[in-house]
This record gives structure tokens, C-alpha cells and sequence, in this order.
């Protein structure tokens, strides 16, 4: 009955605390010397473990393969993942947009609450043991997980290293290279949630300034690849903020498709649902004709940016409105409209928050996480073909898989506890 389990990311650790609960005896092979490296960033250090959003919901922010996580998030759910932080002592609050977030905005405390209470119930934790390979007995089905220091057998083996970004923190594709060697069909895997680079020469030293409500195009040889309406915000290197991160996805990823081919459309001023832009734009004119357009623009957007917009229109801020001419305000609104950018290059991995991509879905059986190639084989987490938007669904995916596979290999290993979500204690580890 010993169930190995791969990677200690949030995946790995609610596998290992699932499979514990059921009965199993639990490895936990870590590449790196602690686990959950990556968790510790997640939400800029605070974690946004979760979203409110309603499970019928979910599907819709999973970029096309949400409907596969039905199973998993009907077995643990939003509602669960926050029962189950709070009944190990973790104090959670909502922020806009169903976020969900520890009160105390410490990754650092839904991290130590998955790892001491994996300890509690036994789960062994092998530290700075990379894994290699995972073997089959002459059946076929999982026998051993071989490490960088030998090999121990096992009944059932959960794989759930991650993608390929912020390799840094350990994910580095090695599960893969794992799973293509068992057979399995790997969608190759490219960034996702990536900050946005700007060529130098058109960026605007205005890092920090944030744009609300922006609808933002990727454009290739002229044609829109994929569009969205958020916010935007400026970097040193170019764009991010929610709306950039879920386009950057849609970017192609050979850097020879780049060389200004590839750019990013702002529209600042899109139509409203009863007066189009330019209607909208006289109107606010001719109310404040006796004011200067930079003054009267302020209400819109930040004074700095507004200096790049001016810069880039030719027209002078300091213009009164009544004094505007036909041309001025054309090449005005053609600027707010469409404020265009060159993107430099693909996105890069090591700033992607996800990973698109991976374990092919149709050869992993939703219902249960298992391979349908290896018997004793189980998948969870970011390796998974299936990426989430900002706002928490990448985490309680992770949380979701990583608890079906772990209550599914427990059960394949021979354990026969049942184990419930709301089966966790309550009693916090402080
Ligand atoms: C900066 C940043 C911020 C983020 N913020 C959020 C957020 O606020 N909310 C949200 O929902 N998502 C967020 N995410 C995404 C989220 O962190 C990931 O989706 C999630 O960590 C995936 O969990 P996982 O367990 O599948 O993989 P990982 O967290 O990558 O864990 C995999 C583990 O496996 C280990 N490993 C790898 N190879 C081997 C091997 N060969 N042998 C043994 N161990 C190995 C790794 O060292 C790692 O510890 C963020 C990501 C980043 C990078």
C-alpha cells in the first residue's frame, strides 16, 4: 500500500495528504531541499488560493479544457479547498473578483499548513531527491520511482512535477520527459500568463502605471489572433496586468515570427453601448471647451501616461479644448483607439506564471486522474494539458487533481479508507 508521489508543489502536497488520509503509506520525492517552492510567490507572495466563482462557472476560465476538471472540482471545489485551509488554523478573506486569499496575505502560511499536516499524517518527505524515472513490473503496471539516489518500490505513483515555468523554483518539464517515456502523448508545452515585452525604442519609461478597462488586441501581419478587455499595466519591459497575462497565450513562440511582425493593439477609448468614441470625444470637449485637454483627459488617465500619449499624437497638452482642430482631435482619437506597440519576442518561461500544455487530456481518465496507458500511474497539477486564468484557478486545480489522484491511488494501492473533503480536522496547526 505505498503510494510515491512526484513533486511538492500544491499539487503534490494535497495528493500526499489524501492518500495518507486514506490509508496509504506516502512518499514525497522533492527535487528541491523544502517543498513548495513556487507556492511561496503565488499572489506576489500572498497566494490567491482560490476563486468563489460557482463551479459551473470554472470550465470557461481554463482556456478550452476546463470541462475536463468537472470530476475533480465536484470532488474538491472552491468551498472545499477554503474548509479545508481553514480547518488547519488558515484565516482566509475574499478580495474583488472572488479571490480568495489568506487574511494574513502569507503564502508562507497555506504553505506551512499543507506541509505540517502532510507530516501529521505520516507522509515521508525525501528532499533534494530528483526523480528520473518511473518503471513498470512486467505487467505493465507502475513498479518503482528511480531518484538520483536509487530506487523504491511502490504500489501506485502520482507524477505532478509542474510545467516548464519559473523553471527556477523546479519545474523544469522533467515530467515529460517522465510520461513520454511510459507512452503518453505530450501537447508541447509553451508560456502562459507571461508578461508581455515592448521593443525599447517604443517603450514608455512609466513602469507601475495602470490602465483599467483597456480592450487589448494581438495583432500578426495585421490580422487580430486573439482580443480581451481588462487592465493593463506598464512594466520596464513592457506590458502586464490580468488582461496581458491571459492574451500572452495567444502570442506565437518561434522567435523568428517576431522582427515587427507580431503587436499589441490599446484601445483607451473603446464605444460605449449608446454613443460611439467620437461622439463621446466631442461631447467632452464641447462641455469643457474652456479647459485645457491635458487637464480634462486627467479624469482618465494617470498624468504620466498621458505625457506618453501626448508625445505620440504631436498635439499640445496644454491646448484648450475650444481651440482643438479637426486634425488635432483625429490624430487624438486615432492614438486613444489604437495606441500600438512591437512586441520584441515570445513570451519567456521564466516569467510565465503557467504553462499551456502537456500530459495529453484523452489519455488521463478525468473521473479518476489515472493513466489509461499504465496501471498504478496518476497525474495531477501543471503537467496536466490545462492552464487557468488569474484569479486562483490555477492553484485550486492544482488542489482539485491533486486531491482526486490522491484519493484514487490510495484506493489502486489497496487502501480502503473512505476519505470525504470535509474529512479534514479540525484545530488549526496555529
Ligand atoms: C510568480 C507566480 C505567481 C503565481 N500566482 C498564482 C496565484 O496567485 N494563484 C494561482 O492560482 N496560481 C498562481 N500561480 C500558478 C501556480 O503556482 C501553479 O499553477 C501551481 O504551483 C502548480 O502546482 P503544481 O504542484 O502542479 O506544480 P509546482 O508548483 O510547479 O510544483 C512541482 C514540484 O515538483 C518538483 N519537481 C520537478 N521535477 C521534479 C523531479 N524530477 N523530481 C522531484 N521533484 C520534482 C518541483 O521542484 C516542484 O516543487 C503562480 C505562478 C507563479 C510562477
Amino acid at each position: 500500500m505505498t503510494v510515491g508521489i512526484v513533486g511538492a508543489g500544491p499539487a503534490g502536497l494535497m495528493a500526499a495528504i489524501t492518500a495518507a488520509q486514506a490509508g496509504a503509506r506516502v512518499v514525497l520525492f522533492e527535487k528541491n531541499t523544502l517543498p513548495g517552492r513556487k507556492l511561496l510567490l503565488t499572489g506576489n507572495g500572498r497566494c490567491n488560493l482560490t476563486n468563489r466563482l460557482s463551479i459551473r462557472e470554472y470550465p470557461d476560465r481554463y482556456f478550452g479544457n476546463g470541462k475536463f476538471l468537472i470530476k475533480a472540482l465536484h470532488s474538491f471545489g472552491p468551498e472545499d479547498t477554503e474548509h479545508f485551509f481553514e480547518s488547519l488554523g488558515v484565516r482566509l478573506k475574499e478580495e474583488a473578483g472572488g479571490r480568495v486569499f489568506p487574511a494574513s496575505n502569507r503564502a508562507a502560511d497555506v504553505l506551512g499548513a499543507l506541509f505540517d499536516y502532510a507530516e501529521r499524517l505520516g507522509v515521508r518527505f525525501v528532499g533534494a531527491e530528483s526523480v528520473l524515472d518511473i518503471r513498470k513490473n512486467r505487467s505493465g503496471a507502475v513498479s518503482r520511482i528511480i531518484t538520483v539516489n536509487g530506487a523504491k518500490a511502490v504500489d501506485a505513483c502520482v507524477l505532478c512535477v509542474g510545467g516548464q515555468s519559473y523553471p527556477t523554483t523546479g519545474s523544469a518539464g522533467d515530467g515529460t520527459v517522465i510520461a513520454s517515456r511510459l507512452g503518453h502523448a505530450i501537447i508541447p508545452m509553451r508560456p502562459a500568463l507571461a508578461p508581455i515585452d515592448i521593443v525599447s525604442d517604443e517603450l514608455p519609461m512609466i513602469p507601475g502605471v495602470s490602465l483599467a478597462g483597456v480592450r487589448v488586441s494581438v495583432v500578426g501581419d495585421g490580422n487580430i489572433l486573439a482580443a480581451r478587455t481588462g487592465d493593463v499595466l506598464y512594466t520596464h519591459h513592457g506590458l502586464s496586468g490580468p488582461v496581458i497575462l491571459s492574451l500572452s497565450r495567444s502570442l506565437p513562440i518561434g522567435p523568428e515570427e517576431y522582427g515587427g511582425r507580431i503587436r499589441i493593439d490599446l484601445d483607451l477609448w473603446p464605444d460605449g453601448a449608446e454613443e460611439d468614441a467620437g461622439d463621446r470625444m466631442m461631447r467632452l470637449l464641447s462641455e469643457n471647451k474652456n479647459s485645457r485637454l491635458f487637464s480634462v483627459l486627467r479624469a482618465y488617465f494617470p498624468s504620466s501616461f498621458l505625457e506618453h500619449l501626448f508625445a505620440r499624437t504631436g498635439v499640445s497638452p496644454d491646448v484648450y479644448c475650444r481651440d482643438l482642430r479637426k486634425e488635432a482631435r483625429k490624430s487624438l482619437l486615432k492614438v486613444l483607439r489604437n495606441l500600438s506597440y512591437t512586441v520584441s519576442g515570445p513570451p519567456l518561461f521564466s516569467t510565465a506564471m503557467t504553462t499551456a500544455g502537456g500530459v495529453c487530456l484523452r489519455e488521463v481518465d478525468p473521473r479518476t486522474m489515472s493513466s489509461r496507458l499504465v496501471d498504478g500511474l496518476f497525474f495531477a497539477g501543471e503537467l496536466l494539458d490545462i492552464d487557468g486564468d488569474t484569479g486562483g484557478f490555477n492553484l485550486q486545480a492544482a488542489f482539485a487533481t491533486g486531491y482526486l489522484a490522491g484519493k484514487s491511488a490510495a484506493e489502486y494501492s489497496g487502501s480502503r479508507r473512505k476519505v470525504v473533503p470535509g474529512d479534514f480536522p479540525t484545530g488549526g496547526t496555529g
